[in-house]
């Protein structure tokens, strides 16, 4: 099997890019870096803050005066790393629906995205091996990874995924949003992201639509051995 150092993994939300990105990166011992909990940390500490999300240049300020680290695990309750905001362990508070509500604006000002992905590529360069996930991976942040791979799926699906994820995590449909709601976030997230969201030029695009996350796996690895 070919080892490509850099594996980068694009996609909206609930294309399946965090489960694949995991377990490929675990299957190949490299680091895994989900670059949406990045905009969400941030996000976080604006809402924590009463920043406005409109002004760019205070994001800005917010991120050098804060200490966001994301971190493999540190606990062992199924989450994929752990993200800590000056020292607080914030992790959950990450998949949240006002953090949800508010990260898209968060990651529409250049300038911010220009500082998360400055961290980034030091995240990657430190590393033998990464697979990063995100939106402008293949095409910005890692424009020449080794490997790279644009996973798609219809709103619905994508919907339905989240919604079962949240379900099973929780254990019970209590007090989630419906997933009519869902529909309506990930909608809205996909208009407000679009223009930060395209394949690669030379990115493998998979249709997940009809593939469990085994059967992605199943395709990447075979580009792997080709
Ligand atoms: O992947 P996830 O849904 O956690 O990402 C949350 C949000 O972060 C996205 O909706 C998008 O606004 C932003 N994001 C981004 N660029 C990335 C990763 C995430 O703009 N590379």
């Amino acid at each position: 099997m070919r080892r490509p150092g850099r594996i980068a993994i694009d996609g909206p939300a609930g294309s399946g890019k965090s489960t694949v990105g995991e377990q490929l990166a675990h299957k190949l011992g490299y680091l895994y870096v989900d670059t949406g909990a990045m905009y969400r940390a941030l996000a976080w500490l604006a809402l924590q803050e009463q920043s406005d999300i409109t002004n760019g240049d205070a994001l800005v300020q917010l991120l050098h005066e804060a200490e966001i680290v994301v971190s493999r695990p540190t606990v062992d309750d199924g989450r994929q790393y752990t993200v800590t905001a000056n020292g607080r362990d914030i992790t959950w508070e990450l998949r949240s629906a006002p953090v949800a509500l508010a990260v898209s604006t968060v990651s529409t000002h250049p300038q911010v995205r220009e500082i998360m992905r400055a961290r980034q590529r030091s995240m990657a360069a430190q590393e033998q091996g990464v697979v990063m996930v995100g939106r402008d991976i293949g095409s910005v942040v890692l424009p020449d990874a080794e490997l790279k791979i644009y996973l798609n799926a219809s709103l619905e699906e994508r919907a339905l995924r989240r919604h079962t994820e949240q379900v099973e995590r929780q254990g019970s449909e209590d007090g989630l949003p419906p997933l009519a709601a869902v529909v309506e976030d990930i909608r809205r997230r996909d208009t407000m992201d679009h223009d930060n969201m395209r394949p690669a030029h030379d990115a493998i695009v998979i249709m997940t639509d009809n593939l469990n996350v085994s059967q992605v796996l199943e395709m990447i690895y075979s580009y792997l051995e080709e």
